[in-house]
Order: C-alpha cells, then structure tokens, then sequence
C-alpha cells in the first residue's frame, strides 16, 4: 500500500490517486481538499487582477501553495 501525507494539512492519504484523490505541485503532494482551497484563493486574487495573465496565476498559485505548507494550513 502507498500513503503520502499532505505537505499542508499533513492528512496521509491511502493509495492515493494522481490528479484526482492526491495532487502534485510545485513538488509538494497536496490533498484534494487543499487544492481545493488553494485554487478558490487563488480565484478571489484573480477576479481583482486585469488582464489575466497566465503566468501570473502559476505564480499566485505556488506562492499561495509555498505559504500554506509553511505555516500548514490554508
Ligand atoms: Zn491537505
């Protein structure tokens, strides 16, 4: 049996599928739930911003992620 632990809520996750029960991003495993979060903060951030720029959005979201697995929360 394969478990990864969520880099932020530090959930461990049986067997966990890619892309739909676990993610991966910017080398951190995150849960659904967390990914979840991460890209609705995301989407607020984005609302405010004109144009929306791509590579700005990547960035927004590994910072988000990088601020959420240090302080291990969202
Ligand atoms: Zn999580």
């Amino acid at each position: 049996m394969i478990t990864i632990t969520c880099d932020i809520c530090k959930k461990k996750m049986d067997n966990p599928i890619t892309g739909v029960t676990f993610h991966y991003y910017s080398n951190h495993s995150i849960c659904e739930p967390c990914k979840d979060s991460l890209e609705l903060q995301t989407k607020y951030a984005v609302r405010d911003k004109e144009p929306f720029l791509y590579d700005w959005y990547n960035k927004h979201m590994a910072d988000a992620l990088n601020k959420a697995v240090q302080k291990g929360k969202i």
